[in-house]
């Protein structure tokens, strides 16, 4: 069973080696949108467009999980930051964040998980739940108060705040973590068997040592408060922090491609389950079925726990070497 095979890909430190093939981001493209009749933006807003499209990632391409949140914006738009939705081709973006700066007061009001792009998610995991049983296991995603700060405050004003005003930052995320927590618990309280963690604090806008001192005992209270086995995403190369993340108790960390596989698989140690790294430009969109049977192998080698695309999909990528991904996987499974 599909559920059965992607949790236990998860616990990485127990049993024998037996990959799954799944996505804690999107793997939704343009043309899985033609094939199941519902499109973006809808899916977004309609709880019923939203598990009929994640489903399909378990029905039709044959990944061992569903993931409903193809967005990042949910718990930000129920604070407050307005968004656009988007269109078929294009994901939603925000428009105007909630804060102008960090003296701007944020006020975070306890029903935010009343507002519709919460309860869309919601009960689009509730309908996932009936509808798939352990024949896939359903990926809850939340973001993290770094990647909720980006949001709240805009990303400059964040990043020049993290550098200038550092207490006001960890105050910030003192308030963000609890909607972190409370959009996750009640995620899984749906149904949702795993989390994905975003958290955007890659190399380019976060230094190892603001990591270190900023996100890495925040990563460790989540893995503590939010129960259920979380995946932690974090785009770009992550290599000089993967030591850290391996000490944060996630069950595992699903990585970018700008990471050599061997070198995640070193570094991530015996404990920390990972997922993805294959690249979304060579392989998932322009693939040929050796280069992604090769890409799948390699991951294979490196005992990459959960085959995968390294972050949401390209829309304009073609779904069949989503396909070919999951047949890879399963291949290498059966000639075990
Ligand atoms: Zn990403």
């Amino acid at each position: 069973m599909s559920k059965e095979l992607f949790m236990n890909a998860l616990s990485s430190s127990r049993g024998e080696y037996a990959p799954a093939c799944g996505s804690a981001t999107s793997i939704v493209t343009m043309d899985l949108m033609d094939k199941t009749g519902v499109s973006f933006p809808e899916a977004h807003l309609d709880a019923e467009k939203m598990a009929l499209l994640s489903g399909a990632g378990c029905s039709e391409l044959g990944f061992d999980n569903v993931m409903p949140l193809f967005g990042v914006w949910h718990e930000s738009a129920a604070l407050g930051c307005r968004v656009d939705w988007g269109e078929k081709h294009r994901m939603p973006d925000c428009q105007h964040h909630l804060c102008e700066n960090m003296n701007d007061e944020m006020k975070i009001t306890s029903d935010f998980l009343m507002h519709e792009s919460c309860q869309t998610p919601l009960k689009a995991i509730k309908i996932l739940k009936k509808r798939f049983g352990r024949d896939a296991a359903i990926t809850g995603k939340v973001f993290g108060p770094w990647t909720l700060g980006y949001h709240v405050y805009g990303v400059e004003n964040f990043l020049v705040a993290s550098l200038l005003e550092p207490d006001k930052v960890k105050e910030a995320m003192r308030k963000l973590i609890e909607v972190t927590v409370a959009f996750a618990t009640a995620q899984i309280d749906a149904g949702a068997d795993t989390i994905c963690l975003g958290d955007h604090c890659t190399r380019d806008l976060c230094s190892p040592d603001t990591y270190r001192d900023f996100l890495k005992e925040i990563h460790q209270e989540l893995a503590e408060r939010i129960k259920c086995p979380l995946i932690l995403h974090i785009c770009g190369d992550s290599s000089d922090r993967i030591r850290y993340i391996a000490e944060t108790g996630v069950a595992c960390f699903h990585f970018d491609s700008k990471v050599p596989t061997e070198t995640a698989r070193l570094l991530a140690g015996g404990k920390l389950a990972l997922m993805g790294g294959t690249s979304n430009y060579a392989v998932i969109r322009k693939g040929s079925p050796e280069t992604i049977a090769a890409d799948v192998r390699e991951k294979i080698e490196n005992k990459i726990n959960i085959i995968g695309p390294e972050c949401a999909v390209p829309l304009d990528a073609p779904m069949k070497n989503l396909k070919l991904l999951a047949s890879e996987t399963k291949k290498y499974r059966q000639g075990k």
